[in-house]
């Protein structure tokens, strides 16, 4: 029985975390799994491509985009602005895809508000707060200001962690990727994903 349609998966937690090592893991077990690209108003890191990582927009043209309601949700932080565009989540919804997004605790509210069943919610996050900080180190691509703001803020997002439907602590890449394998699985079996009812006279009938 083919499942109604498509799934959000909604991936947060704080910049170091490892949450992109979680997507790749999700890409290698899910065919039809695709990144929604957020817009930012924060500029490209070196390593980013226009387009693929986010749309990148200035301030006016960001404005432009909430004026006209492009967006299903947006949020300020580290006084950028990051929006998840309504044409990227609808389309997936409608033609079955799975969308997998990457975005702050207050999103993930929005979305959930708005895609109820549709959507699933996952924290990740590193086993304690000096993990988080040597992850960030490693990295190296933060300066001193930055990088003690994104520290501060993922002490905030972690009080946040309540209101997710599953956590997952990245101490293991590994343990962790089948993990979040397992709960995207787990989560596109759930009842209110079937056409339950379709699916009972179906099986009677037959
Ligand atoms: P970064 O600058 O490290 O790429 O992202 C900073 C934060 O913005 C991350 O916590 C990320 O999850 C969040 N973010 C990225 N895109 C969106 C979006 O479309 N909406 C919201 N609300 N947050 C986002």
């Amino acid at each position: 029985m083919k499942n109604k349609k498509g799934a959000i998966i909604i991936l947060t937690g704080p910049s170091g975390a490892g949450k992109t090592t979680l997507c790749d893991a999700l890409f290698k077990s899910f065919t039809n799994l695709r990144f929604s690209v957020s817009c930012t108003t924060r500029p490209a890191r070196d390593d980013e491509i226009d387009g693929i990582h986010y749309q990148f927009l200035s301030k006016e043209q960001f404005q432009e985009g909430i004026a006209r309601g492009d967006f299903v949700e947006y949020a300020e932080v580290h006084g950028n602005f990051y929006g998840t565009l309504k044409t990227e989540l609808q389309t997936g919804i409608d033609v079955g895809w799975l969308t997998l997004l990457d975005i702050d605790v207050q999103g993930q509210i929005n979305i959930k508000k708005l895609y109820g069943d549709y959507a699933v919610s996952i924290f990740v996050t590193t086993p304690s707060y000096k993990d988080l900080e040597r992850r960030l180190l490693m990295r190296g691509t933060e300066d001193i200001n930055s990088l003690q703001e994104r520290l501060q803020s993922a002490a905030l997002e972690m009080k946040q962690i309540p209101l997710f439907d599953y956590l997952i602590i990245n101490d293991d890449k590994e343990r962790a990727s089948n993990e979040i394998v397992s709960v995207v699985r787990a989560f596109l079996c759930t009842i209110p994903r079937y056409d339950v009812q379709g699916f009972i006279n179906n099986w009677a009938q037959h």
